[in-house]
C-alpha cells in the first residue's frame, strides 16, 4: 500500500515537475504572433482634443493610424512574425472581442495602442462690458405707513468668456496589468487552457491539455501569470527607453490601479501604450502627424526587436 501511494505521489510529482519545467521553457518561447490593438473604435471614440483651438481629434482615429504604421513597421522588421490587428477600420469592439481575437490567434504578445487625456481646467477672460439696471430698496415711514421704495440705478459689469485650458502634461506612458489583478490573468490562462501549446527547445510539440482546476494546474497557471507579468514589464521598460531616446517625455511604466481589462483577459504578455496626451496641444499635433505616428511605430518596433532578442536568446541579452 505504502509503496503504491508512494509511487503515485512520485508520478504526480514528476508530472508536475514536467509541467513546471515546460512552463519555464515558455520563457524561451519564440515570438511568432503579435496582436496589435488600436484602442477604442466606432461609437467608442475614446478621448478627444477638446481644449481651445484644439484639432478636436479623436483617440480612436489616432490609435488606428498609429496601429497601421506599427503593423507595417513590425512586418518590415520581422517578416517571419505574424502580425494580427484587432481592427483595421473604424468599428466598435467590446474589450471581450479584442481579447477573443488575441486569444484565438494565439498571440505571443499583445500591444494595445491608446492616447491619454487629463482633466482640463476652465479659464475665463473678459470680452467686454454690459450695463445692467439694478434696484436699491429703501423703506420710508414707520409702522403701518412704512413703504417700500425702489430706486433704479445702473452698473457696468464685465462680460466673461469661458474656455478649456489645454493640458500642460505630455509624453508617453506604458501600462502593464496590476499584480493584484493576476487572478483575472489566471482566468484568461485557465479559459484558454485547452489551446495551450507547450514548447520545448527547438521542436514544437503539443501535449495533453493541462487541467487548470487541479491544484497542480492552478500552480502552473500562477507560473504563467507571473511569467507574463515579467515579460510585459520587460517590454514596457524597453518601450519607455526607446521613447526616451527620441527626446520626447517618457513617463515610465505603471500598473494601473483601476485595471485595464483587456490586458488581463489576454493569455499572453500584454502592454498598453498611452502614446501621448490628446488634450495637450504639442502631443495632439504629434499624434496626428505622419512623422509622429511613424516615430511611435518605430519606437515600439525597436522595443519589440530588443524584447525578442532577450526572450529568444536570453544568454546574449542587451
Ligand atoms: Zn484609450
Amino acid at each position: 500500500m505504502h509503496n503504491k501511494k508512494g509511487l503515485l505521489k512520485l508520478s504526480i510529482c514528476c508530472l508536475f515537475s514536467f509541467f513546471v519545467i515546460n512552463a519555464f521553457a515558455q520563457t524561451h518561447k519564440k515570438l511568432k504572433t503579435i496582436i496589435v490593438d488600436a484602442g477604442h473604435g466606432g461609437t467608442d471614440g475614446g478621448a478627444t482634443g477638446q481644449y481651445e483651438n484644439s484639432l478636436r481629434s479623436k483617440e480612436k482615429d489616432v490609435t488606428l493610424a498609429i496601429s497601421k504604421k506599427l503593423i507595417a513597421e513590425l512586418k518590415k522588421q520581422m517578416p517571419d512574425v505574424n502580425v494580427v490587428p484587432t481592427r483595421t477600420t473604424d468599428i466598435y469592439q467590446h474589450p471581450k472581442e479584442k481579447a477573443r481575437i488575441a486569444n484565438e490567434n494565439k498571440g505571443d504578445l499583445f500591444l494595445c495602442i491608446h492616447a491619454d487625456s487629463g482633466p482640463l481646467k476652465t479659464g475665463r477672460r473678459q470680452v467686454g462690458t454690459r450695463t445692467v439696471t439694478k434696484h436699491k430698496i429703501t423703506y420710508i415711514g414707520k409702522g403701518k405707513k412704512r413703504k417700500k421704495k425702489s430706486t433704479p440705478y445702473q452698473v457696468t459689469e464685465p462680460v466673461y468668456e469661458y474656455y478649456k485650458i489645454p493640458l500642460t502634461i505630455n509624453g508617453t506612458s506604458v501600462y502593464i496589468f496590476g499584480a493584484h489583478k493576476t487572478s483575472d490573468k489566471l482566468k484568461a490562462i485557465k479559459d484558454q487552457g485547452a489551446d495551450f501549446e507547450i514548447e520545448t527547445g527547438e521542436a514544437d510539440s503539443s501535449y495533453d491539455p493541462i487541467d487548470f482546476s487541479s491544484p497542480e494546474g492552478r500552480m502552473i497557471a500562477n507560473i504563467y501569470a507571473k511569467m507574463y507579468q515579467e515579460k510585459s514589464d520587460k517590454l514596457a521598460l524597453l518601450v519607455n527607453e526607446e521613447v526616451e531616446k527620441t527626446g520626447r517625455v517618457a513617463l515610465g511604466v505603471n500598473q494601473r490601479q483601476t485595471g485595464i481589462w483587456v490586458l488581463q483577459a489576454t493569455n499572453m504578455p500584454a502592454i498598453l501604450v498611452e502614446t501621448g496626451y490628446i488634450n495637450n496641444p504639442e502631443d495632439e499635433r504629434y499624434l496626428n502627424s505622419d512623422k509622429g505616428q511613424q516615430e511611435l511605430a518605430e519606437v515600439m518596433t525597436k522595443a519589440v526587436l530588443r524584447y525578442r532578442q532577450q526572450i529568444e536568446n536570453p544568454v546574449k541579452t542587451k
